[in-house]
């Protein structure tokens, strides 16, 4: 029935190639973590007739090939509280669900290397705590006592969280699609979103590939591809896509997972948690270009590999199993989108618009319980949203909120590339290439 692979998820099912429906109570754009985990709070918010479509298949964009990491520890309030309401719906799946996303609470390190660092982590500890998160400074040596993997006498100390932890990215697809299935989500897989049917400011229906479906709600996802979507919808949508790359190294004795609690390196962008016996470790260019990725930047690879190897010395001699690039989304304020649709002539009644902002792992799940929330009841109690919605940003697409401090090194201005970046069909999004170097 489903075939899964290492990067994507294709799953053939009868619903998913049923007749168009005509009708619906809700349509989904976007069949991943954020659209689909969506249309399955709408059914749960007791929503009869629910319609997800996908252009690809189910998990085709970013969502399958992302590196799992699930972190609470965010850099603002909104952050905090999206991070805690996901790490509690994945820790929730298998009494709610049966099937989960394979999420496991390894704790999750920052480590600070100046002053400077301390000293925001400190004011940052205080606000998480105050939010509820369990997080706590910890010196240099219990650090480096609770790290064994990371080179000893490197940081100067840093916070931890011990319930952050990682989901398996493909094993999510999965546990969405068994979701959605069980949940009676109509899918609509090869089917693209192609604009809105209005009466006046009011939505009421869709135009698909396929053909029409009267409806008066609709929320519109796409990851790295919403620019895309929102334009079909008549509306601009300031949000982006890089390259973003994530290599598994081979096996080590020194990497077992035991001895390898999540780390993030906020001064360069790179990320590491235990896989497969080897450390899984992800890294953004700064200075990226915004745009599709179609291959994976080996040059710089190297050049981030020395820091690794600084940081993590037992990666330094080890070969790599999988190495691969993919476009990951992105806000210019590395903050989610969430609030209705505004085009031109203001906003669309019964539209929301929903975008990760590239933590699509870790606020996924958060940020699909808030979009079905508006969408039925045009408020929710998971976060304020009264400055998440396309009104924070001028028409050159600048937010007038300071970027999460705490985020990979997003671009923070949508190019004309990325303006111009069309949905992708399957497989399409990612560029993996076998390594030069001697697989591990
Ligand atoms: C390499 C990599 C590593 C990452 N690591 C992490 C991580 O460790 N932690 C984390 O929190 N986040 C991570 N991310 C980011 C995370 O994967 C994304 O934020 C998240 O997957 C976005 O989910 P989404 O549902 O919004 O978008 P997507 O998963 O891209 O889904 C959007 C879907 O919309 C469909 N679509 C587009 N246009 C249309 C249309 N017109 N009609 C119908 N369907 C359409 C697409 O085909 C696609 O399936 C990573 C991303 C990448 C690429």
């Amino acid at each position: 029935m489903t075939a899964l692979t290492d990067c994507s998820v294709y799953a053939s099912l009868e619903r998913v190639t049923s007749a168009l429906p005509r009708t619906a109570d809700a349509v989904v754009v976007g069949g991943g973590t954020v659209g689909a985990w969506c249309a399955w709070f709408l059914r749960e918010a007791g929503l009869a007739d629910v319609v997800l479509l996908e252009r690809g298949t189910l998990g085709s964009g970013a969502s399958s090939r992302a590196a799992g990491m699930v972190r609470a520890q965010g850099g603002t309030e909104v952050a905090v509280r999206l991070g805690l309401f996901s790490r509690d719906f994945y820790a929730s799946q298998p009494e709610r669900l049966g099937l989960d996303s394979g999420f496991v609470a390894q704790g999750y390190f920052m480590p600070c290397f100046s002053e400077r660092e301390v000293t925001e982590a400190r004011d940052r500890i205080a606000m998480q705590q105050a939010l509820g998160l369990d997080v706590r400074w910890v010196g240099s040596d219990e650090l480096d006592d609770l790290n064994p993997a990371m080179g000893r006498g490197l940081t100067l100390g840093g916070s931890y969280a011990p319930g952050d932890g990682y989901v398996d990215p493909p094993r999510n697809v999965l546990a969405y699609t068994a979701a959605l299935v069980t949940s009676g989500v109509r899918l609509r897989e090869r089917t693209s979103f192609e604009g809105l049917l209005r009466s006046g400011d009011r939505v009421t229906g869709v135009l698909t590939s396929a053909g029409e479906i009267a409806t008066d709600r609709v929320v519109l996802t796409g990851g790295p591809t919403l620019a895309a979507v929102g334009r079909a919808a008549g509306a601009r949508i300031p949000a982006g896509g890089a390259r973003h790359q994530v290599v598994v190294t081979g096996p080590h004795p020194d990497l077992a997972p035991d001895r390898l609690p999540m780390v993030f390196d906020v001064a360069s962008g790179i990320y590491w948690r235990p896989e497969e016996g080897g450390v899984l470790w992800g890294m953004s260019n700064p200075d990226e270009r915004p745009g599709e990725a179609t291959e994976f930047d080996w040059a710089y690879y190297a050049s981030m590999r020395r820091r690794m190897a600084m940081l993590v010395p037992s990666t330094a001699g080890l070969g790599l199993r999988k190495a691969w690039a993919a476009t990951i989304d992105f806000t210019p304020d590395h903050l989610p989108i969430l609030g209705p649709l505004i085009t031109a002539d203001g906003p669309v009644t019964g539209v929301t618009v929903a975008a990760a902002g590239g933590h699509g792992m870790m606020w996924g799940p958060g940020v699909a319980r808030v979009a079905a929330d508006l969408a039925v009841a045009d408020a929710t109690d998971v976060v304020d949203v009264s400055d998440l919605g396309l009104d924070r940003f001028d028409e050159h697409g600048r937010s007038r909120l300071a970027p999460d401090p705490i985020a990979l090194p997003f671009p923070e201005t949508v190019g004309p590339e990325t303006a111009g970046l069309e949905p992708a069909g399957p497989g399409t999004a990612t560029a993996q290439t076998a390594s030069p170097e001697t697989a591990g």
